[in-house]
């Protein structure tokens, strides 16, 4: 696999793992900027959300269970964001699909 992501799932790098199935991987973003700062992964290796094809929809569809999932244990259902960024001008690092799930504290603007 060619991105860090990648390689975090292969566990050729290190990782705080906090949740991992067969299809789906969940860390903690080494530079959080909330309390609560998870990356969701699919572990196949689709560059970002435009990338997406059809066959991959129903992976999503796990990926926003999971985060339903995480942020119940992480308690912070009563607010938290989950984005991803799509492309260089969308802020996007790292090319492997991932969604940011962002809480515990108040979040306010966006960009
Ligand atoms: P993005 O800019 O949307 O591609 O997000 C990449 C995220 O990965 C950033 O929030 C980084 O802080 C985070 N990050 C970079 N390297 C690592 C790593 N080795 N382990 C965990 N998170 C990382």
């Amino acid at each position: 696999m060619t991105t860090i992501f990648g390689k975090i799932i292969e566990g050729t790098i290190p990782a705080e793992k906090v949740f991992e199935n067969e299809r789906i991987l969940v860390i903690k973003d080494k530079y959080p900027v909330a309390p609560v700062h998870l990356l969701i992964m699919p572990k196949k290796e689709i560059p970002n959300l435009q990338a997406l094809t059809p066959e991959d929809f129903g992976l999503i569809s796990e990926v926003i269970q999971v985060a339903q999932a995480m942020a119940r244990q992480f308690d912070v259902v009563e607010g938290y964001r989950l984005v991803t960024n799509n492309g260089e001008e969308g802020g996007q690092t790292i090319f492997h699909l991932h969604f940011h799930l962002i809480g515990g504290r108040r979040l306010t603007h966006l960009a």
